[in-house]
């Protein structure tokens, strides 16, 4: 029999597999993890985005968009923009439904406005993300760090809330009225914001004769050893960074497409750190870190 020489390795299916990131704001999905977020659709993977506040307190970004219709009627505009970032990824989205935190300005901190997420007690905030895993099953799981990736006050819930959820879920006993209990399998933090990426990125712009976004960041940021050496997985997606950057531009209000975001090109970002990065915080699957697959020791549903 002759074998046909082929010219491709066929593509990774992932039919069968169910990942969900849980996030404070529209707009987060698209600047964290999205590549692997795109990858993993691509490759047959369900990605469930669940988006814990509307964003309705974010500040207007992009100068482009600063219009007074835009800020009157910011809560469509962001949900406009969320259904075209969750189309390009290729994943559903649902919104958990609570109100924006807003980012407290100011030296010492106002309090946090009425009703926000940021005040809402955590069984109640739970018990929402508890319906929304027992409804879709994740096998994988991810959110923030304990640091909220930065110290937004919504990001900070969104890390207890997606560690109570992740705990409680599989649990008969707890929230009993939100759906048959379903364990997810692995939970991770993201870490792709983390300074050795930075540095790099920064020192390969140099290296090229550009001007680097970075400068003013890296020499405020003390390296941080430890918390680097917390990043377990490692997940090759720079194939999808295109794909990565239409969904961030889909946040119109958010994203300057002449800001930072932009001003590395995509081919230097391949080349230089072509992964997201994360960490493995809980497994209930036999797993080996390093690793460089959210999905390294799931089985498929059948
Ligand atoms: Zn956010």
């Amino acid at each position: 029999m002759v074998r046909m020489p082929t010219s491709h390795a066929p593509a990774t299916d992932r039919s069968g597999l169910r990942l969900m990131h849980v996030h404070a704001h529209p707009d987060d999905e698209s600047s964290k993890g999205a590549a692997s977020t795109a990858m993993y659709a691509a490759q047959g993977a369900q990605v469930r985005v669940v988006t814990c506040t509307g964003g309705e307190r974010g500040s207007i970004l992009n100068p482009k968009m600063d219009r007074p219709e835009i800020l009157a009627n910011i809560t469509e505009v962001r949900r406009q923009e969320m259904e075209r970032a969750r189309d390009i990824l290729g994943i559903t989205q649902s919104w958990l439904g609570f109100v924006d935190s807003g980012w407290p300005d100011g030296d010492p901190k106002p309090p946090l406005p009425e009703g926000c997420f940021g005040l809402v007690p955590l069984e109640e905030a739970t018990e929402r993300l508890v319906r929304e895993v027992r409804a879709f099953r994740p096998h994988v799981m991810t959110t923030y760090d304990e640091r909220g990736g930065y110290p937004h006050p919504d990001h900070i819930r969104c890390h207890e809330v997606s560690v109570a959820a992740f705990a409680a879920a599989g649990d008969p006993d707890r929230f009993p009225d939100a759906g048959e209990p379903w364990q997810p399998l692995k939970l991770y933090y993201h870490h792709s914001f983390n300074r050795p990426r930075m540095q790099a990125l920064h020192d390969a712009m140099l290296e090229h004769g550009l001007e680097s976004p970075w400068a003013e960041r890296l020499k405020e940021w003390k390296p941080e050893p430890e918390w680097d050496d917390r990043i377990t997985t490692r997940v090759p997606c720079g194939d999808y960074f295109g794909v990565r950057d239409q969904a961030l531009l889909a946040h119109a209000t958010q994203i300057d497409p002449d800001g930072f975001w932009f001003a590395i090109p995509r081919e230097l970002q391949q080349e230089v750190w072509p992964t997201e990065d994360f960490e493995l915080v809980e497994s209930h699957v036999p797993s080996s870190v390093p690793e460089d697959d959210l999905f390294a020791g799931v089985t498929p549903d059948a």
